[in-house]
């Protein structure tokens, strides 16, 4: 091979491996040498590993021929031909007329990917020349790199599908400790304080009794939530919870469900900015829970501080916004913020199972509205929800 030749082989190398997406590393290849190897149609077929049928992969038309995928049919049987036969197949005219359209010379070669033959390139030249040693050689080299990308095209989709599951699986082992961890607090507790309050040994006086039943009252109301929030987010990923439509107002519904926050967690100073709001059809209920998930966030997350709660009319859509001068969260977390499971890592000691922004953000969507979050350290977090107003009014 002489120097002029690897040069260009060079260069055509690292065109293809520059790019990123295979089909633009394989139109990089077969344009760079189609100086030295003349076509009109190409098109790579694939055997789909399940249904044993031969599809295409790929195709271009670059010359004479007609225009790409619908058209590569012309390939099929060849195709076909080359897997079965695991070589080199060349199909010639059987009459030489006039037509030049009528006269395909193809040529057909296997691909091997992965230590496997399961799929073929082909060519077609209408009208011919037939092809050459020297063209049979070339096309090799270039069915060769086309394997090539494809096992690396298949091996970085591998990968993507990897990442996930491994993501996954990583949020679903927090979630397995944080659940267990969260189940056994309330547990311990009313185990603990109902075997005390049963033992015969020793005699409580009523104060410590009203205790301990408060106690046991309020861990066992812990526990249903848990299980009710753990519920909700699975009937929720499944879509199978139903939703009751109405036109509710907003700004009252807000309201009410900040009175009843207060009644729990005196301590939680709510400042309203209130416009008076077009209804918006949605289900109350669910409404309520988005805002109190929003409140409780506030009162783990951003302690002592004031939570500000705005609502606007934007038209045919209203937007509410709850904003708290906490801590804030840093900018890197907050992408995943509404995934299942999710909660910001870090020392913790508050309690929580990542499922609260996960259950706001499929309500809000299952009204047609959006949820997202800006935060500043050390200045404060602000959660944003726009619905669509009551279309029928
Ligand atoms: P759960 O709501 O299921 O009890 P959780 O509160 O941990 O558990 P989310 O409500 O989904 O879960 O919140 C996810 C994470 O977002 C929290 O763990 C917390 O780190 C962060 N976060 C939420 N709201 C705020 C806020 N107002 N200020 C700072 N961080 C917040
Ligand atoms: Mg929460």
């Amino acid at each position: 091979m002489d120097n002029l030749t690897l040069s260009f082989l060079h260069t055509v190398l690292n065109e293809v491996q520059s790019k990123h997406d295979w089909k633009a590393s394989l139109d990089a290849l077969f344009t760079s040498l189609r100086g030295s190897f003349v076509y009109d149609n190409v098109a790579i077929f694939l055997e789909d590993s399940r249904t044993k049928s031969m599809d295409i992969a790929y195709a271009r038309a670059m010359g004479r021929g007609k225009t790409a995928e619908a058209d590569a049919a012309w390939g099929e049987l060849v195709a076909t031909e080359v897997l079965a036969k695991k070589k080199l197949v060349l199909k010639e005219p059987k009459s030489k007329g006039r037509d030049r359209m009528a006269q395909p010379y193809l040529l057909g070669m296997p691909l091997n990917i992965g230590s496997k033959f399961r799929g073929a390139l082909v060519f077609i030249r209408f009208g011919g020349p037939e092809y050459s040693d020297l063209h049979i050689q070339i096309a090799s080299l270039q069915a060769f790199w086309s394997a090539a990308l494809i096992e690396r095209r298949d091996l970085l989709e591998a990968r993507a599908e990897l990442d996930s599951v491994q993501r996954q699986m990583r949020l679903q082992d927090d979630f397995v400790s944080t659940i267990s961890h969260e189940l056994r607090t309330p547990l311990g507790f009313i185990k603990g304080y109902s075997t005390s309050l049963l033992r015969q040994d020793t005699t409580w006086d009523e104060a410590t009794q009203r205790e301990f039943l408060n106690i046991i009252d309020e861990e066992a109301d812990r526990l249903t939530r848990l299980i009710e929030d753990m519920l909700e987010s699975a009937r929720l990923q499944s879509k199978t919870l139903q939703f009751k439509f109405s036109p509710v107002r907003i700004d009252a519904l807000v309201r009410d469900v900040a009175t009843r926050v207060n009644t729990h967690h005196p301590e939680l100073k709510i400042e309203f900015n209130l416009e008076t709001l077009p209804p918006v059809l949605g289900d109350g209920v669910r409404l309520s829970q988005v805002f109190e998930n929003l409140f409780s966030n506030a009162i783990k997350y951003a302690p002592g501080s004031k939570l500000q709660i705005t609502t606007k009319s934007l038209g045919k859509r209203v937007l509410l916004s709850f904003a708290d001068e906490g801590e804030g969260i840093p900018e890197d977390f907050l992408p995943f913020l509404f995934e299942r499971f999710y909660r910001v890592p870090g020392e913790r000691t508050v309690t929580g199972t990542g499922l609260g922004l996960y259950i706001c953000k499929q309500i809000v969507m299952a009204h047609h509205g959006k949820i997202w979050v800006e935060s500043v350290l050390d200045e404060g977090t602000t959660f944003f929800i726009e619905l669509p107003a009551d279309p029928t009014l």
